[in-house]
């Protein structure tokens, strides 16, 4: 007989090891328990409960329900208490803990087991009838929260009334029979939200209870987080049963969250906040704001000297900063979690450096610990230092999340995202802020909020993002229905400009300009380690020479992808671009062209200059027409004057231009083959450019040409003979010849699905993922994001394909392409130039193609750097 399937497991049966099934919470706590530490006893309901869960249409089957309550009487046994005793009652938490954490993004349930009856024998046992029925309120509120969703505020609402009436400020202050009629009112709200009593058996609370942690997996916040940390819907999350310790049972309690070493910088020592007398809940949820650890010393120094001891235990033990949550529940320490501690990217490298210099990890561990995306946040700008020194400060808080920002004031989440859509530098300013806020936060520039303190959901949800933050600003008066806040006696209107400095907690009135960050100390030394771990190349997409030097101060190694139509952009070459568009003969454009050649040449110089002898790919033009078309009369008269022509002539022939679908119409090669002329210029401007700089400062220059939008062979082959014919030509007029290259870029599936003809006449393959992307998917690349969400919502597509490769569809069609293309030609050369070759993913599936190199957008460099060493480290541990 098959034995059944094992759904609960008990934290003595599992391990570090186990996160897939019990979820990162559940396998540490396992883990902790395993070296002795001091746990609450529980277990852990698996992830694949979870995903039954929802499969068997929400429900969770007989089988696991009764593996849950035979462990909860295993666990009764184990604490030598019953659950739902009326005199002595065995009390849970119900907490989520999927497979990596998600902070504040699913739910937990505190003081689970208690009803009417048990609450007095819980009084009467604990001696302490107002914690008692303070706890029992506590878990009205959120059972009807989480479980039900009877908003929160309802409940804070009746609090408040009762303070009021009381005539007391905290609640602190509230004594037991407040509580009474606190837990009277509750349940009374209850029932006129639910139409129903409130629970009273404890199974029923429990299996409700697991039920919304399961739901919670779902619920909006999680899935927009999901989709912004690249983690899958179908992991679920697991559910942790652990037996109640309580932080609020008087001044010899208390909880409180502690990391190893600093998050924000990575200092080395204990770092963190605790409150006395308080449920663990207070200190998360920033409503009170906490005292730092340092305090327990003084407090309580024989649990201080314990959490420590076991704190270096546990840093030792995982090789990694331990973020823990601890409770004090009368003099005796209690763990309830550890886990590697999310972190700022400045800490994560000097954490990473730190940990090989104490010969804790090797460098090859060290770049793995590092998130590749959060680099992005050493790469953004600090203040300028002139403007800094006039700025005016205005008041001071919590340095929550690092980086400087500058933007106009908007007070909810809602109103920040359309202010940014509409293109606006936004400072989400709240009183404090809640994973509802998530997209708005996403959206700020900064984030400053006057409650929560360095642990609160701001900063935690903010580091993570690598958004600035300042958070706990207690003179901060926020008024969101009013839309303005104040400070320090003066008042802040919506749109108004205010700059935040998330490393030090200044905020200052007006913009700050800002300036680019500087790459040394270790961020060096982890950039020298994926340089020499890497085997990818990391080269970049730029059009000027100015982005080309950053580039290559960023580590670019090339350029990937110049596209040439961005030159033209500039006010004073595009009507010229223009007049070359709306040629009507071959002699008026070539004419139109040979005004455009010197542009094209001198900037190829410039940018062969900055690159110093590496390589560049120049595309030749791509532009969709409607992209360049003068659109306003104003465009069109000045361009009919510059041509000779009439406002009505130039208008009409706009509209004749006019496509239906341009990203499908007149663009890439296609323009090669109608005005070969434009390819016969561009080439002369590369070569020329390329001659010169070889001449002038010796670089060894090999060009590299490359055709867009390729859908066949043989109009590469039509595009390829006008280069090849018109480069001999010019380099016989110089007198000077030098190699050259000539490739094409894979974004039409036509290409990629006969790669192999296409690669006869192709030194190299650039794979265009926008294109490719957009083609494949049938998504236009400029509007699909209007329709998206509803794509996730329907659980259709989980991520925006236009940033995070699809590796099953698109890349399937690389895949293909390069198996093919290498088979014909075993010397082609293959990279990606869309937007995903910055996408760590995306950068990890291009190493498994076995792509020669990935470009991306300057500031992306130092992240696919970082990218490609992690896939080419774990594709060497995978064999
Ligand atoms: C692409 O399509 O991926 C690409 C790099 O070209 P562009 O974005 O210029 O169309
Ligand atoms: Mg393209």
């Amino acid at each position: 007989m098959a034995t059944a399937k094992k759904w609960v497991y008990t934290f003595y049966e599992g391990n570090a090891q186990m996160k897939e099934l019990l979820g990162g919470k559940g396998a540490n706590l396992a883990e902790m328990t395993n070296l002795g530490l001091p746990i609450p006893m529980g277990f852990t309901i698996t992830t694949e409960a979870c995903t039954d869960y929802y499969k068997s249409g929400r429900k969770i089957s007989n089988e696991i329900q009764q593996q849950i309550f035979t462990s909860l009487r295993w666990l009764e046994k184990e604490n030598g208490k019953k659950f739902g005793d009326n005199s002595d009652p065995l009390l849970v938490s119900v907490r989520s803990g999927a497979r990596v954490s998600m902070p504040g993004m699913m739910d937990t349930i505190l003081n689970l087991g208690l009803n009417d009856i048990s609450v007095k024998g819980f009084a009467q046992k604990t001696n302490n009838p107002r914690f008692a029925y303070d706890s029992y309120r506590r878990f009205i509120q959120m059972f009807s929260d989480v479980v039900m969703e009877v908003p929160k505020s309802k409940f804070e609402k009746i609090i408040d009334e009762i303070k009021e009436q009381k005539g007391v400020k905290f609640d602190i202050d509230l004594d037991v029979n407040d509580m009474k009629k606190l837990i009277k009112r509750f349940k009374a709200l209850y029932k006129e939200a639910i139409g129903e009593e409130f629970p009273q058996d404890p199974d029923t609370q429990l299996m409700e209870a697991v039920k919304a942690v399961f739901r919670s997996w779902d619920n909006p916040r999680a899935i927009v987080y999901r989709r912004m940390n690249d983690i899958p819907g179908d992991w679920g999350t697991a559910v942790n049963i652990q037996t109640m310790v309580f932080g609020n049972m008087g001044n010899t309690s208390g909880t409180g969250v502690a990391f190893t070493r600093n998050p924000a910088t990575g200092a080395k020592g204990i770092y963190g906040e605790y409150l006395i007398d308080a449920q663990g809940e207070d200190v998360v949820a920033g409503v009170r704001t906490p005292q730092p650890i340092s305090k327990l010393e003084e407090d309580m120094p024989g649990c201080y000297s314990e959490f420590i001891n076991l704190a270096h235990k546990l840093e030792t033990h995982y090789r990694d900063m331990q973020d823990m949550e601890f409770t004090i529940q009368e003099g005796k320490l209690y763990f309830l979690q550890t886990r590697n501690g999310k972190r700022t990217a400045e800490a994560a490298i000097n954490i990473a450096c730190d940990l090989v210099d104490e010969g804790m990890i090797t460098p090859e561990e060290a770049l793995l610990r590092i998130e590749a995306k959060s680099l992005d946040q050493l790469l953004h700008p600090t203040f300028d230092a002139e403007a800094l020194k006039a700025g005016k400060v205005i008041g001071h808080a919590l340095p929550a999340s690092p980086g400087s920002a500058a933007g106009k004031v908007y007070f909810t989440a809602e109103d920040a995202k359309n202010a940014a859509a509409a293109g606006e530098r936004v400072i989400l300013v709240r009183l404090e802020t809640s994973p509802e806020d998530i997209e708005g936060m996403h959206a700020a520039e900064g984030i400053l909020t006057a409650r929560g303190g360095m642990t609160s959901h701001a900063a935690v949800v903010a580091r993570g993002m690598g958004t600035c933050c300042v958070s706990g600003c207690n003179d901060l008066k926020v008024k969101e229905e009013e839309k303005e806040f104040e400070l320090n006696g003066t008042v802040y209107h919506e749109g108004d400009y205010i700059s935040l400095d998330g490393s030090t907690g200044t905020i200052y009135e007006g913009d700050i300009p800002t300036v680019e960050a500087e790459i040394s100390g270790n961020f060096g030394c982890i950039m020298r380690w994926a340089d020499q771990f890497r085997k990818m190349k990391v080269r970049t997409n730029a059009d000027t020479p100015a982005d080309t030097e950053n580039a290559v101060r960023l580590g670019a190694e090339g350029i990937g992808l110049c596209r040439t139509e961005h030159m033209f952009f500039e006010a004073e070459r595009i009507p010229k671009f223009r007049r070359m568009i709306l040629s009507d003969t071959v002699e008026q454009r070539e004419a139109a062209l040979a005004e455009l050649l010197p542009y094209q040449r001198e900037d190829f110089i410039g940018m062969y200059k900055a690159l110093r002898g590496r390589p560049m790919t120049v595309r030749f033009l791509d532009p969709p027409l409607h992209e360049f078309l003068p659109k306003t009369e104003a465009e069109m008269r000045e361009l009919a004057d510059s041509m000779g022509l009439t406002y009505e002539k130039v208008k009409a022939h706009c509209e004749a231009m006019h496509e239906f679908n341009p990203m499908m119409g007149l663009r890439g090669c296609r323009l090669s083959v109608i005005y070969p002329e434009i390819s016969r210029m561009q080439t002369r401007a590369v070569i020329e450019a390329a001659i010169a700089v070889k001449k002038e400062m010796n670089y060894d220059i090999v060009p590299e040409i490359m055709v867009p939008l390729t859908g066949e062979r043989k109009e590469l082959l039509f595009v390829k003979n006008i280069i090849v014919e018109t480069a001999e030509q010019v380099m016989k007029e110089q007198g000077y010849f030098l190699n050259y290259q000539v490739g094409t870029m894979i974004e039409i599936p036509r290409a990629a699905l006969t790669a192999d003809d296409v690669a006869k006449e192709a030194d190299f393959f650039s794979f265009g993922t926008n294109d490719l992307t957009q083609m494949t998917f049938g998504f236009s690349r400029d509007d699909a994001g209007k329709f998206l969400d509803s794509y996730y919502e329907q659980k259709i597509y989980e991520f925006d394909p236009f940033s995070k490769l699809d590796q099953t569809g698109v890349g399937l069609l690389m895949r293909m392409a390069v198996q093919k293309g290498r088979k014909e030609n075993p010397m082609l050369h293959c990279g990606i130039c869309g937007e995903h070759g910055g996408d760590p993913s995306s950068v990890a599936f291009c190493q498994e193609l076995g792509l020669d190199y990935v470009s991306c957008s300057p500031f992306r460099v130092p992240i696919a750097r970082l990218a490609a060493a992690q896939a080419a480290i774990n594709l060497k541990n995978k064999k």
